[in-house]
């Protein structure tokens, strides 16, 4: 009998990564990759950064060309929605009524916008960022519109206020907590982008809470604030974060808290089910502590490791995590989780537009936070990924020299 082979849904870039490197280990057997999207995988960063500002074409944006998946004989499924697992027969069954076998089900399902709870969030010029299609409708409306309100000033949501003030537009970003990018970097960095975001013109409130989003005609005329306060508008951005989508693993009896449910191999309970990339809750390697994340770094590396183990080859999966934000001339990168962080030290000066945040948790490093300096994210890198420290007096000491820590490190266990 034939094998059924793999089934990937979730055509994003944790699934398009199993898939090239189920390839790439010399995996034979069918593979197919299902997506809603209607568009071959493609990544999603440039959506709030140089293609939303107009400096990227779509076609850059692919993460391959169509004639990729031909020749590694993956097939592509576009255009098309798992609805349910059938987990007794081994197969997926799609909206247009296909029901494809698995031996391997890797679920790659992402994440979807949090709505906005407010009175007004379904009038028109209310816009989310998810896609490269809702990138391509903010575009539009941008064009047209002289207020912006962004909601939320995390990741995205600052992306697109750097994109919009470029733009000339005059914006208001709306955060509910005392400082912008909180859950992920600490306050020395969220001072800086406060302050960046507010030179380039773009008004910045922080604990506001948004109360209603105001309309007439059915189309967005602005915001009221809890406090009374208006804001014209004529395009509201949502940026309040992301819901995994857990539904069909819910519904075939997988476990669920925060994302899908899986093992230190990425395997939920059972064996020939995955979860990989933002939908997969998976147990921090350096605490055991379940997590799940939201980046390229996690979605790639996830999809490597669990093509590896399908292809034979299992490993706990280890990957330190990094992460990337483009705003304007401002390139922020994170290496590490550095919520545990209890001390901070500075390298380098706020006041010159490049330094960084060493992060240390009982005198350990755990993280680096850095603004246009390369070299100390990829020293985090390379020192975290080999687990490995410094000491706090170290990363202050501009003399201190870090390419010269690095030579010191064993060589990595695997190429
Ligand atoms: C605007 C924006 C900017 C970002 N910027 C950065 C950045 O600068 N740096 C960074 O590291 N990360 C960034 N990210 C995050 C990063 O893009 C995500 O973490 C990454 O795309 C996650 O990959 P994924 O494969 O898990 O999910 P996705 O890329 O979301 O892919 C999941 C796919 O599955 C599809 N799907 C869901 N359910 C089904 C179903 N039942 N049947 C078929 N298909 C289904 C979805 O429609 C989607 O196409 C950004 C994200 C966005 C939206």
């Amino acid at each position: 009998m034939m094998a059924a082979g793999t089934v990937i849904v979730g055509a994003g870039q944790a699934g398009f990564q199993a898939a090239a490197s189920l390839r790439e280990h010399g995996y034979q057997e069918p593979i197919v990759l299902v997506g809603d999207e209607g568009v071959a995988p493609y990544q999603r960063p440039p959506l709030s950064k140089a293609y939303l500002l107009g400096e990227m074409s779509g076609e850059r944006l692919l993460l391959r060309p169509l004639s990729y998946y031909e020749k590694h004989a993956i097939e592509l499924v576009l255009g098309d929605r798992v609805t349910s697992i059938d987990r007794a027969a081994g197969r997926v069954m799609t909206s247009s009524g296909a029901a494809l076998p698995f031996d391997h089900l890797i679920l790659a399902l992402g994440a979807r916008n949090r709505p906005l709870p407010v009175e007004g969030a379904e009038l028109d010029g209310v816009h989310y960022l998810r896609s490269q299609k809702e990138s391509d409708l903010i575009r539009a409306r941008m064009d047209g519109a002289q207020n912006i309100v962004v909601v939320g000033a995390g990741f995205i949501g600052l992306e697109v206020a750097a994109v919009a003030s470029k733009l000339g537009k005059r914006v208001t970003v709306l955060e509910a907590l005392p400082r912008v990018m909180s859950r992920a970097v600490t306050r020395p960095v969220s001072d800086f982008y406060a302050q960046a975001h507010r030179d380039w013109g773009s008004e910045l409130l922080l604990d506001a809470r948004l109360q209603r989003i105001d309309g007439a005609g059915g189309r967005v005329t602005g915001v009221t604030l809890a406090d009374g306060r208006k804001h014209a508008a004529d395009l509201v951005l949502a940026g309040i974060g992301i819901v995994p989508n857990v539904e069909l693993a819910q519904a075939a009896g997988l476990a669920v808290a925060n994302g899908i449910v899986v093992d230190r191999r990425l395997a939920t309970a059972d064996p020939r089910i995955s979860a990989i990339g933002d939908c997969a809750a998976f147990p921090d390697p350096a605490s055991g502590a379940m997590i799940r994340l939201e980046s390229v770094q996690n979605a790639a590396d996830q999809g490597r490791a669990v093509a590896r183990r399908i292809a034979g080859h299992a490993e706990d999966y280890a990957a330190v995590p990094w992460f990337w934000s483009d705003q304007r001339d401002l390139k922020l990168q994170m290496v590490g989780l550095t919520a545990a962080c209890d001390r901070a030290v500075l390298r380098g000066d706020p006041a010159s537009r490049a330094f960084s945040v060493f992060c240390f948790h009982d005198e350990k490093l755990i993280g680096i936070e850095s603004v246009n300096r390369a070299a100390d994210h990829m020293f985090g890198r390379r020192l975290l990924g080999a687990g490995q420290s410094i000491a706090p007096d170290q990363a202050a000491d501009l003399g201190f020299d870090l390419k010269a820590r690095l030579a010191q490190l064993p060589p990595p266990a695997r190429a």
